[in-house]
Protein backbone atom coordinates (compact mmCIF):
# COMPACT_ATOMS: atom_id res chain seq x y z
CA UNK A 1 0.00 0.00 0.00
CA UNK A 2 1.58 3.12 -0.66
CA UNK A 3 2.21 5.91 1.88
CA UNK A 4 -0.38 8.13 0.68
CA UNK A 5 -2.80 5.31 1.27
CA UNK A 6 -1.71 4.05 4.53
CA UNK A 7 -1.79 8.00 5.27
CA UNK A 8 -5.38 8.43 4.81
CA UNK A 9 -6.58 5.15 6.64
CA UNK A 10 -4.47 6.14 9.68
CA UNK A 11 -6.17 9.63 10.03
CA UNK A 12 -9.67 8.32 9.26
CA UNK A 13 -8.77 6.15 11.86
CA UNK A 14 -7.20 8.98 13.90
CA UNK A 15 -10.65 11.51 13.45
CA UNK A 16 -13.05 8.09 14.07
CA UNK A 17 -11.31 7.75 17.67
CA UNK A 18 -11.92 11.69 18.31
CA UNK A 19 -15.33 12.30 17.49
CA UNK A 20 -17.21 13.82 20.30
CA UNK A 21 -19.91 12.04 22.05
CA UNK A 22 -19.12 8.41 20.73
CA UNK A 23 -17.76 6.15 24.23
CA UNK A 24 -14.36 5.77 22.66
CA UNK A 25 -11.63 8.07 23.64
CA UNK A 26 -7.90 7.58 23.25
CA UNK A 27 -6.22 10.22 26.02
CA UNK A 28 -8.61 11.10 28.97
CA UNK A 29 -8.44 15.13 30.21
CA UNK A 30 -5.96 14.55 32.46
CA UNK A 31 -3.79 13.21 29.55
CA UNK A 32 -3.95 9.76 31.25
CA UNK A 33 -3.95 6.94 28.17
CA UNK A 34 -6.76 5.15 28.53
CA UNK A 35 -7.45 2.08 26.50
CA UNK A 36 -10.27 2.82 23.26
CA UNK A 37 -13.84 1.61 24.22
CA UNK A 38 -17.09 0.63 21.68
CA UNK A 39 -20.40 -0.40 22.31
CA UNK A 40 -21.79 -1.38 20.01
CA UNK A 41 -18.48 -2.57 18.46
CA UNK A 42 -18.50 -4.93 15.31
CA UNK A 43 -15.11 -6.36 14.09
CA UNK A 44 -14.21 -8.35 10.94
CA UNK A 45 -10.98 -9.96 9.20
CA UNK A 46 -10.03 -8.89 5.90
CA UNK A 47 -11.07 -5.90 4.21
CA UNK A 48 -14.55 -7.73 2.85
CA UNK A 49 -15.31 -7.67 6.48
CA UNK A 50 -15.85 -3.52 5.41
CA UNK A 51 -19.00 -4.65 3.71
CA UNK A 52 -19.74 -7.60 5.90
CA UNK A 53 -19.31 -5.18 9.01
CA UNK A 54 -21.65 -2.66 7.28
CA UNK A 55 -24.80 -5.23 7.10
CA UNK A 56 -24.11 -6.42 10.44
CA UNK A 57 -24.35 -2.71 11.30
CA UNK A 58 -27.17 -2.25 9.55
CA UNK A 59 -29.02 -5.57 11.13
CA UNK A 60 -27.96 -4.57 14.76
CA UNK A 61 -29.81 -1.48 14.30
CA UNK A 62 -33.13 -2.74 12.92
CA UNK A 63 -33.51 -5.99 15.08
CA UNK A 64 -31.28 -5.22 18.22
CA UNK A 65 -29.96 -9.10 17.69
CA UNK A 66 -26.16 -9.31 17.95
CA UNK A 67 -26.49 -13.12 16.18
CA UNK A 68 -28.79 -11.76 13.51
CA UNK A 69 -25.97 -9.32 13.33
CA UNK A 70 -23.45 -11.53 12.91
CA UNK A 71 -25.08 -14.00 10.63
CA UNK A 72 -26.61 -11.60 8.17
CA UNK A 73 -23.19 -9.79 7.92
CA UNK A 74 -21.19 -12.81 7.01
CA UNK A 75 -23.88 -13.77 4.57
CA UNK A 76 -22.72 -10.81 2.14
CA UNK A 77 -19.23 -12.34 2.01
CA UNK A 78 -20.66 -15.93 1.41
CA UNK A 79 -22.63 -13.96 -1.79
CA UNK A 80 -20.00 -11.94 -2.92
CA UNK A 81 -18.82 -13.82 -6.30
CA UNK A 82 -15.76 -11.78 -6.46
CA UNK A 83 -14.41 -13.60 -3.47
CA UNK A 84 -12.28 -16.60 -4.08
CA UNK A 85 -12.09 -17.70 -0.43
CA UNK A 86 -15.70 -17.78 1.46
CA UNK A 87 -18.62 -19.19 -0.27
CA UNK A 88 -19.26 -21.80 -2.99
CA UNK A 89 -17.75 -19.32 -5.54
CA UNK A 90 -14.25 -20.14 -3.60
CA UNK A 91 -11.41 -22.12 -4.69
CA UNK A 92 -11.70 -25.59 -4.14
CA UNK A 93 -9.87 -28.57 -3.01
CA UNK A 94 -7.37 -30.85 -5.29
CA UNK A 95 -10.40 -32.86 -7.08
CA UNK A 96 -11.92 -29.50 -7.91
CA UNK A 97 -14.51 -30.04 -5.29
CA UNK A 98 -15.88 -26.58 -3.12
CA UNK A 99 -17.10 -27.44 0.46
CA UNK A 100 -17.54 -25.11 2.95
CA UNK A 101 -16.93 -24.94 6.83
CA UNK A 102 -18.52 -22.15 9.30
CA UNK A 103 -19.62 -21.95 12.85
CA UNK A 104 -21.54 -19.37 14.94
CA UNK A 105 -21.90 -18.99 18.34
CA UNK A 106 -23.55 -16.85 21.50
CA UNK A 107 -22.74 -15.13 24.36
CA UNK A 108 -24.43 -17.84 26.65
CA UNK A 109 -22.76 -20.64 24.91
CA UNK A 110 -25.02 -21.91 22.26
CA UNK A 111 -23.26 -22.51 19.20
CA UNK A 112 -23.96 -24.64 16.01
CA UNK A 113 -21.81 -25.22 13.12
CA UNK A 114 -20.90 -27.38 9.70
CA UNK A 115 -18.02 -28.40 8.19
CA UNK A 116 -17.11 -30.23 4.60
CA UNK A 117 -20.48 -29.12 3.43
CA UNK A 118 -21.46 -28.74 -0.51
CA UNK A 119 -24.15 -26.86 -2.31
CA UNK A 120 -24.76 -24.65 0.35
CA UNK A 121 -24.56 -21.21 -0.62
CA UNK A 122 -24.98 -19.89 3.36
CA UNK A 123 -23.40 -22.77 5.73
CA UNK A 124 -23.29 -19.84 8.75
CA UNK A 125 -27.21 -19.69 8.41
CA UNK A 126 -26.68 -23.70 8.06
CA UNK A 127 -24.78 -23.50 11.98
CA UNK A 128 -27.15 -21.56 13.49
CA UNK A 129 -29.80 -23.99 12.41
CA UNK A 130 -27.63 -26.79 13.81
CA UNK A 131 -26.86 -24.35 17.16
CA UNK A 132 -31.09 -23.36 17.64
CA UNK A 133 -32.59 -26.74 15.96
CA UNK A 134 -30.83 -29.34 16.66
CA UNK A 135 -29.45 -31.20 20.10
CA UNK A 136 -26.22 -30.84 17.98
CA UNK A 137 -23.20 -28.84 17.39
CA UNK A 138 -21.40 -29.95 14.44
CA UNK A 139 -22.67 -31.83 11.44
CA UNK A 140 -20.43 -32.74 8.60
CA UNK A 141 -20.45 -33.57 5.10
CA UNK A 142 -23.32 -35.06 3.68
CA UNK A 143 -25.40 -35.29 6.76
CA UNK A 144 -24.94 -31.27 6.72
CA UNK A 145 -26.32 -31.66 3.24
CA UNK A 146 -28.84 -33.80 4.01
CA UNK A 147 -30.04 -31.57 6.89
CA UNK A 148 -29.68 -28.32 4.90
CA UNK A 149 -32.51 -30.10 2.31
CA UNK A 150 -34.93 -31.17 5.25
CA UNK A 151 -34.80 -27.37 6.61
CA UNK A 152 -36.07 -26.02 3.29
CA UNK A 153 -31.86 -24.39 1.98
CA UNK A 154 -31.98 -24.11 -1.90
CA UNK A 155 -29.26 -26.50 -3.23
CA UNK A 156 -26.92 -24.98 -5.86
CA UNK A 157 -25.63 -26.63 -8.79
CA UNK A 158 -22.09 -28.08 -8.41
CA UNK A 159 -20.24 -25.75 -10.71
CA UNK A 160 -16.73 -23.35 -9.85
CA UNK A 161 -17.33 -20.34 -10.36
CA UNK A 162 -14.85 -18.54 -13.53
CA UNK A 163 -12.24 -17.38 -11.62
CA UNK A 164 -12.35 -20.63 -9.32
CA UNK A 165 -12.15 -22.53 -12.53
CA UNK A 166 -9.35 -20.48 -14.07
CA UNK A 167 -6.90 -20.70 -11.10
CA UNK A 168 -7.19 -24.13 -10.39
CA UNK A 169 -6.73 -24.92 -14.09
CA UNK A 170 -3.85 -23.36 -13.14
CA UNK A 171 -2.74 -25.07 -10.25
CA UNK A 172 -3.37 -28.31 -11.91
CA UNK A 173 -0.48 -27.59 -13.86
CA UNK A 174 2.09 -28.34 -11.25
CA UNK A 175 -0.38 -29.28 -8.56
CA UNK A 176 1.61 -28.16 -5.78
CA UNK A 177 0.72 -30.05 -2.80
CA UNK A 178 1.62 -27.40 -0.36
CA UNK A 179 -0.99 -25.10 1.78
CA UNK A 180 -1.32 -22.16 -0.11
CA UNK A 181 -2.18 -19.50 2.53
CA UNK A 182 -2.10 -15.46 0.91
CA UNK A 183 -0.84 -13.91 3.47
CA UNK A 184 -1.86 -10.54 1.95
CA UNK A 185 -5.68 -10.51 1.95
CA UNK A 186 -9.07 -11.96 1.30
CA UNK A 187 -9.23 -15.17 3.76
CA UNK A 188 -11.56 -16.38 5.75
CA UNK A 189 -14.74 -13.94 7.40
CA UNK A 190 -14.68 -14.17 10.92
CA UNK A 191 -16.76 -11.81 12.91
CA UNK A 192 -17.31 -10.96 16.45
CA UNK A 193 -19.73 -8.21 17.84
CA UNK A 194 -20.80 -6.55 21.24
CA UNK A 195 -24.01 -5.05 21.49
CA UNK A 196 -25.08 -1.97 23.71
CA UNK A 197 -25.96 -4.55 26.19
CA UNK A 198 -22.84 -6.66 26.52
CA UNK A 199 -24.01 -9.72 24.14
CA UNK A 200 -21.28 -10.66 22.24
CA UNK A 201 -21.93 -13.41 19.24
CA UNK A 202 -19.32 -14.64 16.79
CA UNK A 203 -19.72 -16.24 13.50
CA UNK A 204 -16.28 -17.33 10.65
CA UNK A 205 -17.29 -19.46 7.65
CA UNK A 206 -14.74 -20.41 4.97
CA UNK A 207 -14.40 -22.36 1.71
CA UNK A 208 -10.86 -23.18 3.27
CA UNK A 209 -7.44 -23.68 2.42
CA UNK A 210 -7.25 -23.76 -1.50
CA UNK A 211 -6.17 -26.53 -3.01
CA UNK A 212 -6.81 -29.23 0.28
CA UNK A 213 -6.71 -32.40 0.23
CA UNK A 214 -10.54 -33.85 0.08
CA UNK A 215 -12.49 -34.09 2.96
CA UNK A 216 -10.16 -31.50 5.10
CA UNK A 217 -11.57 -29.55 7.93
CA UNK A 218 -9.80 -26.37 8.93
CA UNK A 219 -10.72 -24.65 11.69
CA UNK A 220 -13.14 -22.09 11.02
CA UNK A 221 -15.78 -24.51 11.88
CA UNK A 222 -14.08 -25.68 15.39
CA UNK A 223 -15.56 -24.15 18.55
CA UNK A 224 -12.12 -22.58 20.32
CA UNK A 225 -10.21 -22.65 17.41
CA UNK A 226 -11.78 -20.61 14.26
CA UNK A 227 -14.16 -18.63 17.04
CA UNK A 228 -14.96 -18.43 20.72
CA UNK A 229 -17.63 -16.41 22.24
CA UNK A 230 -18.43 -15.68 26.45
CA UNK A 231 -20.21 -13.08 27.52
CA UNK A 232 -18.28 -13.20 30.70
CA UNK A 233 -15.16 -12.55 29.10
CA UNK A 234 -15.54 -11.63 25.29
CA UNK A 235 -15.12 -13.11 21.76
CA UNK A 236 -12.37 -14.21 19.22
CA UNK A 237 -11.83 -15.54 16.23
CA UNK A 238 -9.44 -16.45 13.23
CA UNK A 239 -7.95 -16.50 10.47
CA UNK A 240 -5.04 -18.32 8.29
CA UNK A 241 -3.54 -21.84 8.44
CA UNK A 242 -6.68 -23.53 10.11
CA UNK A 243 -3.71 -26.39 11.06
CA UNK A 244 -1.65 -24.14 12.92
CA UNK A 245 -4.53 -22.41 14.36
CA UNK A 246 -6.23 -25.86 15.73
CA UNK A 247 -3.23 -26.79 17.31
CA UNK A 248 -2.98 -23.94 20.00
CA UNK A 249 -7.25 -23.75 20.20
CA UNK A 250 -6.17 -20.54 19.30
CA UNK A 251 -9.39 -18.23 19.66
CA UNK A 252 -10.26 -20.45 23.31
CA UNK A 253 -7.00 -19.71 24.11
CA UNK A 254 -7.44 -16.17 23.65
CA UNK A 255 -10.44 -15.56 26.01
CA UNK A 256 -9.17 -17.66 28.56
CA UNK A 257 -6.47 -15.44 28.34
CA UNK A 258 -8.47 -12.32 28.71
CA UNK A 259 -10.23 -14.18 31.86
CA UNK A 260 -7.15 -14.20 33.27
CA UNK A 261 -7.07 -10.14 32.94
CA UNK A 262 -4.94 -9.72 29.64
CA UNK A 263 -6.00 -7.34 27.18
CA UNK A 264 -7.60 -8.31 24.10
CA UNK A 265 -4.40 -6.75 22.22
CA UNK A 266 -2.16 -8.97 24.78
CA UNK A 267 -4.16 -12.27 24.20
CA UNK A 268 -3.83 -11.88 20.50
CA UNK A 269 -0.19 -11.37 20.60
CA UNK A 270 0.32 -13.97 23.31
CA UNK A 271 -1.50 -16.62 21.04
CA UNK A 272 0.54 -16.07 18.23
CA UNK A 273 3.41 -16.65 20.19
CA UNK A 274 1.90 -19.65 21.35
CA UNK A 275 1.25 -20.69 17.88
CA UNK A 276 4.78 -20.21 16.34
CA UNK A 277 6.00 -22.14 19.22
CA UNK A 278 3.81 -24.98 18.35
CA UNK A 279 4.27 -24.83 14.62
CA UNK A 280 7.90 -25.59 12.79
CA UNK A 281 8.56 -23.77 9.89
CA UNK A 282 6.13 -21.51 10.34
CA UNK A 283 8.07 -18.67 8.37
CA UNK A 284 6.23 -19.99 5.13
CA UNK A 285 2.32 -19.54 6.67
CA UNK A 286 0.34 -16.84 7.79
CA UNK A 287 -2.29 -16.76 10.43
CA UNK A 288 -4.07 -13.76 12.36
CA UNK A 289 -6.20 -13.41 15.43
CA UNK A 290 -9.30 -10.95 16.26
CA UNK A 291 -10.66 -10.09 20.07
CA UNK A 292 -12.85 -7.76 21.72
CA UNK A 293 -13.66 -8.28 25.47
CA UNK A 294 -17.07 -7.43 27.26
CA UNK A 295 -16.07 -3.64 27.60
CA UNK A 296 -15.72 -2.93 23.90
CA UNK A 297 -11.61 -3.08 24.07
CA UNK A 298 -10.20 -4.77 20.88
CA UNK A 299 -6.98 -6.37 20.01
CA UNK A 300 -5.38 -7.92 16.67
CA UNK A 301 -2.25 -9.83 15.62
CA UNK A 302 -0.65 -12.00 13.18
CA UNK A 303 2.45 -13.93 12.15
CA UNK A 304 3.25 -11.46 9.62
CA UNK A 305 2.17 -8.48 7.85
CA UNK A 306 -0.64 -8.40 5.77
CA UNK A 307 -3.53 -8.68 7.98
CA UNK A 308 -5.97 -6.13 8.27
CA UNK A 309 -9.88 -6.31 9.82
CA UNK A 310 -12.90 -4.26 9.68
CA UNK A 311 -14.05 -1.95 12.50
CA UNK A 312 -17.62 -0.46 12.83
CA UNK A 313 -18.79 1.25 15.76
CA UNK A 314 -20.55 4.24 16.70
CA UNK A 315 -18.09 6.92 16.12
CA UNK A 316 -17.49 6.05 12.35
CA UNK A 317 -15.96 2.67 10.80
CA UNK A 318 -12.50 1.59 9.16
CA UNK A 319 -10.35 -0.48 7.93
CA UNK A 320 -7.07 -1.07 10.34
CA UNK A 321 -3.88 -2.87 9.65
CA UNK A 322 -3.11 -5.57 12.30
CA UNK A 323 0.37 -5.15 14.14
CA UNK A 324 2.57 -8.84 13.72
CA UNK A 325 5.38 -10.80 14.92
CA UNK A 326 7.37 -10.85 11.46
N1 LIG B 1 -8.64 -20.70 8.41
C1 LIG B 1 -9.04 -21.21 7.13
C2 LIG B 1 -8.78 -22.65 7.03
O1 LIG B 1 -7.73 -23.10 7.45
C3 LIG B 1 -8.31 -20.58 6.01
C4 LIG B 1 -8.54 -19.17 5.89
O2 LIG B 1 -8.47 -18.41 6.88
O3 LIG B 1 -8.80 -18.80 4.77
O4 LIG B 1 -9.60 -23.35 6.47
Amino acid sequence: MSDRRKFLKNTILSSVLILPGTVSSAMSLNGFKKREKHKPLILSTWNHGMAANDKAWEVLGETGSIVDAVEKGVMVTESDLKNLSVGLQGLPDREGIVTLDASIMKGDGSCGSVCFVRQVKHPISLARKVMEDTPHVMLAGEGARQFAIQEGFPIEEEKMSPAAEKAYIKWKEKSEYKPIINIENHDTIGMIGLDENGNLAGSCTTSGLAYKMHGRVGDSPIIGAGLYVDNEVGAATATGLGESIIKVCGSFLIVELMRQGRTPQEACEEAVKRLIRKNKGIDGIQAGFLAMNKDGEHGAYAVHPGFNFAMHHKGGKALVDSKSKF
